[in-house]
């Protein structure tokens, strides 16, 4: 039997096979025009095991489910690097007025000029906020928009006789950053950052070669740390016949505030889902533009739409074109969500929200610094990065606090990443979040590193307050029991 706190509507509940009734159904046809007007022989008497239930119990069963989903409209989420800002629902009722939503792609462009032209907008605001002279919108996720930069970059050197061979990659960089030069068939070298955790320019003078192509790099970095010496990085691999990618992933302390083509970018990214607040998490869909400076400009993928007069056209009339990376025009949906987000903040809006974003870092930075370690005393821009190093010494780990922050009902910042930082805690609130919110949460942090030196057994077996408890990750993904036990345990 379970417990009471379990018969209500929020505990565990049993899965949809185990609950029910023979003979009940949430709708009874009509006697008389038989079992639906399906023929027969195409409808089934029975299905083994089908759960049998009414319309209401259907209802709170995937309705409960529901809530058990951790969200952004339902509590704190401040996965670094991932920007979970809330979404506004004013970028939702755009994307569902009919003209875009039902929108087919095959439709001729000429028939529909508006979405064209939010799509040429959209291309113009973000060059005009990443400093960059040409976007292409059709990458579908941020690691794609790496691929279809590095390609811009090859198809640029090949012309010039040497695609070259090697990616320069900061060990602090996303994973998709290394795995973006493999696929395009670059080696990778990784470049050591220094104590600060950022990149000097000696070290990239003293990688760079005739045989790079490329320096990828993100600024602020994982560390959420400004790489303060961006420019006389990139003129030392422009030096030597280079270009310098940007992974923009991190644009949301910067927007409004400071260009990354002014910095000596030749290529960027853009996270739309992150930055520019489209929904995002379970794996997309996401976008991931990619803005060029001016020489890079013929390499953009095509379809190019061009504007001619008051007219959109798609030309593909652009034979150094890298060719298409993305069928259609990417995640329409998703620009039309991000689009309706710039419009809606205007530019100083989305100023304001960088700099809110870079406040309330510092302000969970502030309030944690004397409990947890600090790896970089660098300021931090839209997140900072703590470590598990003072409770070790009572056998906490990072894994522990994350998962005792689920009973405290806060999402656990990202961890172990960046993997330079042995136990990273990384945490980015967003510009979204209120004080009060901010404090709720580093009085939980605080709670959790109290409860490690005083009862830490406590924290290194959480969650206590949650459907399941600890899973072993890696037996939970090999050997899932997806059947509900009352009391069985995890
Ligand atoms: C999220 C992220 C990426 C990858 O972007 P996706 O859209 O998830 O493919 C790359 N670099 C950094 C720094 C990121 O935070």
């Amino acid at each position: 039997m379970s417990e009471p706190s379990q018969r209500g509507s929020r505990g565990p509940q049993a899965l949809i096979f185990e609950s029910g009734s023979p003979g009940r159904s949430a709708f009874f046809w009509p006697e008389e025009t038989g079992a639906s007007g399906i023929p027969d022989a195409l409808s089934r008497e029975e299905i083994a095991g089908f759960p049998e239930m009414g319309e209401l119990e259907v209802l709170r069963h995937f309705t409960r489910l529901s809530h058990l989903n951790f969200s952004i409209e339902s509590q704190f989420y401040p996965l670094g690097s991932c920007t979970m800002k809330y979404n506004p629902k004013v970028n939702e009722v755009a994307a569902r007025m009919p003209c875009f939503a039902l929108l087919h792609p095959l439709i001729p462009p000429e028939l529909i000029p508006g979405a064209f032209e939010l799509l040429t907008e959209l291309e113009t605001m973000l060059a005009e906020i990443a400093g960059m002279d040409a976007v292409t919108l059709q990458p579908a996720a941020g690691a794609q928009g790496e691929l279809t930069g590095l390609m811009l970059i090859r198809a640029f050197l090949a012309e010039r006789g040497n695609p070259r061979k090697k990616i320069l990659v900061p060990d602090t960089a996303h994973g998709t950053n290394p795995a973006s030069s493999t696929l395009c068939g670059y080696d990778v070298v990784q470049i050591p950052s220094n104590k600060q955790g950022i990149i000097e320019p000696e070290a990239v003078e003293r990688a760079m070669s005739e045989d790079v192509a490329a320096l990828m790099i993100t600024n602020p970095n994982t560390l959420g740390v400004f790489e303060r010496h961006i420019q006389a990085i990139a003129d030392a691999v422009h030096r030597r016949g280079g270009l310098v990618y940007l992974d923009g992933a991190n644009l949301n302390a910067l927007m409004g505030i400071a260009k990354p083509g002014h910095m000596g970018v030749d290529v960027l990214h853009i996270n739309l889902h992150k930055t520019f607040s489209t929904p995002h998490g379970g794996g997309g869909p996401g976008a991931g533009p990619v803005g060029v400076k001016a020489h890079l400009k013929d390499y953009l993928p095509v379809p190019r739409i061009v504007k001619s007069g008051d007219r959109c056209e798609l030309r593909d009339d652009f034979p150094k074109s890298v060719g298409r990376v993305r069928s259609f025009f990417g995640n329409f949906g998703i620009l039309v969500r991000a689009y309706t987000y710039m419009i809606s903040l205007g530019s100083d809006g989305l100023e304001d929200a960088s700099r809110m974003a870079v406040l309330n870092a510092n302000y969970v930075r502030k309030r944690l610094e004397n409990t947890y370690f600090l790896p970089s005393p660098e300021p931090s821009m839209h997140e900072c990065v703590f470590t598990d190093r003072n409770q070790q010494k009572d056998g906490v780990t990072t894994l522990d606090i994350a998962k005792r922050l689920l009973d405290y009902g806060f999402h656990p910042p990202t961890i172990y990443f960046p993997l330079v930082v042995s136990g990273a805690l990384m945490i980015e609130p967003t510009e979204t979040e209120t004080r009060e919110t901010l404090d709720a949460f580093a009085d939980a942090m605080t709670a959790i590193a109290r409860e490690a030196k005083e009862e830490p057994a406590v924290v290194k077996s959480a969650p206590h307050t949650t459907p399941v408890g600890r899973l072993d990750e890696a037996r939970a993904a090999r050997r899932p029991v997806l059947r509900w036990e009352p009391g069985g345990g995890d």
